[in-house]
């Protein structure tokens, strides 16, 4: 099969250059970088300078950078070890539309008696900074705000977030998964304290990411074991997958110019001519403040699981917001929070494209997705209501 794939919010694909990369350390170069051989130590060269090369990409300092398994694993550490780090503090402030790893963590901290303030986002996904500014008070031991929504995209003003909280003498957290490698970004400027990043989302593998901790900040490990990152998560480094993220980000920093408009183009096209040939069709978020590779277009009273089935026969991958709530019919809790009503929030499709998707794929999609809709109203699927 011939994908075309439009589904680069839940991961992308692997640079050659990035594979290349990490060859050595999966075949050859495979010393553990803790040992004290010459071995070791040169695999250990080769993690701090992809530490000092993701640090200089990002505007960090090398020692801000703690290396995890990923987006998942970096948001806990950056709660969990925040707010075990502040232990008589007890309010923590975030939204109702984070990833599933903050949403479902902060359910565990309510069950576990911590007061949540959950600030509301509008209709267009949008967070009022006056309100989150409002939700801080002095028992609050962090905030969690996303950059930018995995589901439509909408970027959150965290620049603004950031100085209010600091006013407040409140961390932020922010979850930058879907932002870094595709916004540029200098980390050091932003007033936020904890960063989350993936390497999956950027070209790079999965299974790494990475949590930037600004100086000052205080974290408690979560695991317990060996002393690596500065006793900040013990386990082996994953040397193939730290390599292979430096290289990304180089690559997703060194593309982003000119991959920035392209991308933007092909998806406004998308986004247009699909809503011209589906004229019931509209698109959720706000058109502006958003990523320029996501477009999340709702089609009333159709079921996204049926689009997506059939999208998939033509070859065309998409998604029905994050890949861990698609399969389910529940609505997404993101366009429920955004109060989106109940004909468009079943029905809504996510196309996030890449550095990779061409504009022949763009064309192919285009020809493909109005037919598939006008089928399945022709069939008239009833939403589940
Ligand atoms: N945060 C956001 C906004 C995401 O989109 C994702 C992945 O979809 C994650 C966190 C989780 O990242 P990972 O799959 O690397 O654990």
């Amino acid at each position: 099969m011939s994908w075309i794939y439009l589904d680069n919010n839940a991961t992308t694909r692997l640079d050659p250059r990035v594979f290349e990369a990490m060859r050595p350390f999966l075949l050859d170069r495979y010393a553990n970088p803790s040992s004290i051989h010459q071995f070791g130590q040169q695999v250990r060269h080769a993690v701090e300078t992809a530490r000092e090369q993701m640090a200089a990409l990002l505007g960090l300092t090398a020692r801000q950078i703690v290396f995890t398994s990923g987006g998942t694993e970096a948001n806990d550490l950056a709660i969990r070890g925040a707010l075990a780090a502040r232990p008589t503090k007890r309010h923590f402030v975030t939204t109702p539309i984070e990833h599933d790893s903050i949403l479902r963590l902060t359910a565990e901290l309510k069950r576990e008696g911590y007061r949540v303030t959950q600030v509301p986002v509008d209709n267009l996904g949008r967070l009022d900074p006056g309100a989150f500014g409002a939700a801080l008070d002095d028992d609050t031991a962090l905030a969690s705000v996303m950059h930018a929504n995995n589901e439509t995209g909408v970027i959150l003003p965290i620049e603004q977030l950031g100085e209010i909280a600091a006013a407040r003498g409140v961390p932020l957290h922010v979850d930058a998964t879907q932002t870094v490698g595709k916004l540029p970004l200098d980390l050091g400027a932003l007033p936020v304290q904890l960063v989350t990043l993936a390497a999956h989302k950027f070209h790079g593998p999965k299974g790494v990411g990475a949590l930037c901790v600004k100086h000052g900040v205080r974290l408690r490990s979560r695991l317990v074991g060996g002393h690596q990152e500065r006793d900040l998560r013990a386990g082996t480094e994953n040397v193939a997958g730290i390599v292979g993220m430096a290289k990304a980000l180089q690559l997703a920093v060194d593309h982003l110019p000119e991959e920035r408009g392209r991308v933007r183009e092909l998806r406004d096209r998308l986004e247009a001519r699909i809503c011209e040939r589906v004229p019931s069709a509209r698109v959720l978020g706000h058109r502006e403040h958003r990523l320029p590779n996501t477009t999340s277009i709702a089609f009333p009273y159709l079921e996204a699981e049926a689009i997506l089935m059939l999208l998939s026969n033509h070859e065309v991958c998409a998604s029905s917001g994050s890949a861990c709530s698609s399969g389910s019919l529940e609505p997404s809790h993101v366009l429920t929070a955004m109060g989106i009503e109940e004909p468009w929030t079943h029905g809504a499709i996510r196309f996030s494209l890449s550095r990779f998707t061409t504009a022949d794929e763009i064309d192919r999609t285009l020809a493909i997705v109005p037919q598939v809709i006008e089928r399945l109203q022709t069939l008239g699927t009833p939403a589940p209501m």
